[in-house]
C-alpha cells in the first residue's frame, strides 16, 4: 500500500457533479489523493475519519452551508487545524470571506483558473505539511530533505529506513507537538493498515538509534501514557 504521507490528501466538498469532476481530474493529475463529499454532513464525516491534509470547500452547499461546515470542522479536535480553502462565486464573496473570519485559511473565487487554485493549494500545504511538498525540514541540528530523501544531523549523513524517514518527517513538521501512537499510525502507516501500537514503539526506537548513531542526545521524548514528541536537542 502507498503510505499515507507520500501524497497530500485533499477533501473536495462540492455539490455540483460537473465541478467535482473537473476538480477531481485536475488534482489527481497534480499528484494529489482525492476524497469527495457532495454535502456538508458527508464532508464532516470524511474529514474526521480520513484526516485530509487540506479541504476544498464550496460555499453554496445544500442543507449544511460551506460556512457551517467550516465552523464545525474547527470545533472537532481531529479537524480543527486542517487547512481550508473556500470556493465561492463572485456574488457570494462577502466581507466574511474576504476577512476570512469564518475560520478558512484562504478562498478562491469562481470561475477560477485551475493553475491558480493549484498554486494556492501548494502554498498552503508548504506552510502546513512541508514534508509533503518536497521542502527541506530542519529542527535543531537535524535536517531532512524531502526531495532527495537525505537526513543529516550536525551535517553528518544518517541512514534511515523508509518508515523511520516518514516518522521523522511527521515529527519535523510539528516540532514539540505530542503525537499519540494512533496519530502516528495514521500519518505514517495509513489508516487501512493493520499495525499495532508496539510497531510504532519499535520504529520510534529505530529512529532514535539512527538519530544518535553519530552521537548527540536523543531528541525524541516519550510522553508517558500518550506518545512521542520531538524536542530540541
Ligand atoms: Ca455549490
Amino acid at each position: 500500500m502507498k503510505p499515507a504521507i507520500d501524497s497530500p490528501k485533499i477533501l473536495i466538498v462540492e455539490d455540483e457533479p460537473s465541478q467535482m469532476e473537473v476538480l477531481d481530474y485536475n488534482l489527481v493529475a497534480e499528484g494529489f489523493t482525492i476524497l469527495k463529499a457532495m454535502d456538508g454532513d458527508e464532508a464532516i464525516l470524511l474529514a474526521e475519519e480520513n484526516a485530509p491534509d487540506l479541504v476544498l470547500l464550496d460555499w453554496m452547499l445544500p442543507s449544511v452551508s460551506g460556512i457551517e461546515v467550516c465552523r464545525r470542522l474547527r470545533k472537532i479536535s481531529e479537524t480543527k487545524s486542517v487547512p481550508i480553502i473556500m470556493l465561492t462565486a463572485r456574488s457570494e464573496e462577502d466581507d466574511r470571506v474576504r476577512g476570512l473570519n469564518i475560520g478558512a485559511d484562504d478562498y478562491v473565487v469562481k470561475p477560477y483558473a485551475m493553475k491558480e487554485l493549484v498554486a494556492r493549494i501548494n502554498a498552503l500545504l508548504r506552510r502546513t505539511s512541508p514534508g509533503k511538498v518536497g521542502e527541506v525540514l530542519q529542527y535543531g541540528d537535524i535536517r531532512l530533505d524531502a526531495e532527495s530523501h537525505r537526513v543529516t544531523r550536525d551535517d553528518q549523513p544518517l541512514k534511515l529506513g523508509p518508515t523511520e524517514f516518514r516518522l521523522l518527517t511527521t515529527f519535523l513538521e510539528k516540532p514539540g507537538r505530542v503525537w499519540s501512537r494512533d496519530q502516528l499510525l495514521d500519518r505514517v502507516w495509513g489508516r487501512d493498515v493493520d499495525v499495532d501500537f508496539r510497531t510504532v514503539d519499535v520504529h520510534v526506537g529505530r529512529l532514535r538509534k539512527s538519530l544518535t548513531a553519530n552521537g548527540g542526545d536523543n531528541p525524541i521524548r516519550t510522553v508517558r501514557g500518550t506518545g512521542y514528541a520531538l524536542d530540541e536537542s
